[in-house]
């Protein structure tokens, strides 16, 4: 377990987002990230295009806050 100091942590916090991938049509989908997501896991998750319920996680990203012009 990292830890990263608490007050960077709390000005720069964003929810991260999981991209899915399905395993059979390989359409990928990106949602809010859970906590139980880890990358390479295999979800329960429904593909949206072909009804697939094993979707892979290939991804969790972290956005970056939209730029102040
Ligand atoms: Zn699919």
């Amino acid at each position: 377990m990292e830890s990263f100091p608490p007050s960077k942590m709390m000005l720069r916090y964003v929810p991260p987002l999981t991209f899915l991938k399905c395993t059979s049509c390989g359409t990928e989908n990106s949602r809010t990230f859970k906590e139980e997501d880890y990358v390479f896991k295999k979800t329960n998750e429904v593909c949206p295009k072909c009804g697939n319920n094993e979707l892979l996680i290939v991804g969790i990203y972290v956005k970056e806050r939209e730029k102040k012009a």
